[in-house]
């Protein structure tokens, strides 16, 4: 990690993080660092921190209940018409608040051999319910363009798969690798490829950001963003609404405003749930319609995601009720 970034008083406690959990930032984020700030946005997501030591009772390796879903190594398969591809583990930065955090990384679930991600699309061949498939991991972009291009030829020939989705934090912290090899690797399908974006504060959204997310939509791949709303980086309606702003002006639409996973050691991130809809609800009316995202959960346990702004979930003494997209109800926190 680049020198300078770290307190030397933390440094015992952040070499235990290192034993335990991945850490990566690329030169491009580092470069977005205020070293001057000791609450940079950008470095409370990246930067490790003794508090990630800390889990919380109610944390849990898998918080959103990925392995309940997985039929075979590589697919989650929560909802009918979708699935999760998950064809590598490890991403170009690792996110301290990572909702995977235990499965990324160098000692993480790896990539997918050849053999295993014939098996995965051989279960999306055999699943003709199957409509969307969503690659993330990890993050998807950090394959060769060669390995992305046979992955999408191996999606081409199955005909019930009409939209291929990929996650990424790639055109933000490594814009130059979004360049025409990788573009052509994602066309390689003949699907209809959408991209999602995760980026959580407006800083980051750079003109190299920006640029390579041109390239995407000029490509022909429609662009939707996905942002963490985390303390001390964008609990804020004006950081938020900047960001909302800055992915509209970049032809992204805002899709989901995530509320905090209970990932082990990310107490220090999570808001309540009560705060999330103020932040949210003052959004509206202040910044247009196309720059609202939706506020969701992704209900403990693997039941999927629930919209949680103001109105639509309701409390009762002191957890949340949530209704799953089957309609059955949830506490959350979990009891
Ligand atoms: S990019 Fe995604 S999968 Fe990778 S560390 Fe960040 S949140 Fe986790």
């Amino acid at each position: 990690m680049a020198t300078g970034l770290v307190e030397p008083g933390k440094l015992d406690g952040i070499r235990a993080v290192a034993d335990r959990y991945a850490i990566a930032l690329t030169p491009t984020l580092v470069s977005l660092i205020d070293r001057a700030d000791p609450n940079d946005p950008i470095a409370r997501q990246f930067v490790p921190d003794p508090d990630e030591l800390l889990a919380t009772p109610e944390e849990r390796a898998d918080p959103i209940g990925d392995h309940a879903h997985s039929p075979v190594k590589g697919i989650v398969h929560r909802y009918p018409d979708r699935v999760l591809l998950k064809a590598v583990h490890i991403c170009p930065v690792y996110c301290r608040f990572c909702f995977r955090r235990e499965m990324v990384g160098p000692e993480g679930d790896g990539t997918l051999s050849p053999e295993k991600l014939a098996a995965a699309l051989g279960y999306i061949r055999e699943h003709t319910e199957i409509w969307e498939v969503i690659l993330t991991g990890g993050d998807p972009l950090v394959l060769s363009p060669r390995r992305l291009a046979a992955i999408m030829r191996g999606l081409a020939d199955i005909a019930h798969v009409k939209i291929v989705r990929f996650h990424t934090r790639v055109p933000v912290v490594e814009p130059d690798r979004v360049d025409r090899e990788l573009i052509e690797a994602l066309k390689g399908s003949g699907k209809v490829v959408y991209v999602a974006l995760h980026a959580n504060h407006p800083r980051e959204m750079t003109q190299p950001a920006r640029a390579a997310c041109a390239r995407l939509v000029d490509a022909g791949f429609p662009m939707v963003s996905q942002t963490v709303l985390l303390r001390g980086v964008n609990d804020d309606p004006a950081v938020l609404g900047e960001l909302m702003k800055a992915f509209v002006e970049t032809r992204i639409k805002p899709y989901y405003l995530h509320h905090p996973d209970l990932a082990p050691g990310t107490g220090h991130f999570r808001l309540d749930i009560a705060e999330g809809q103020k932040i949210v609800a003052a959004l509206r009316g202040r910044i247009s319609g196309l720059c609202q995202p939706t506020y969701v959960l992704d209900i403990p346990g693997g039941h999927g995601k629930a919209v949680i702004g103001e109105n639509a979930i309701h409390r009762q003494g002191g957890c949340y009720s949530v209704s799953d997209f089957r309609g059955e109800e949830h506490a959350y926190p979990p009891r």
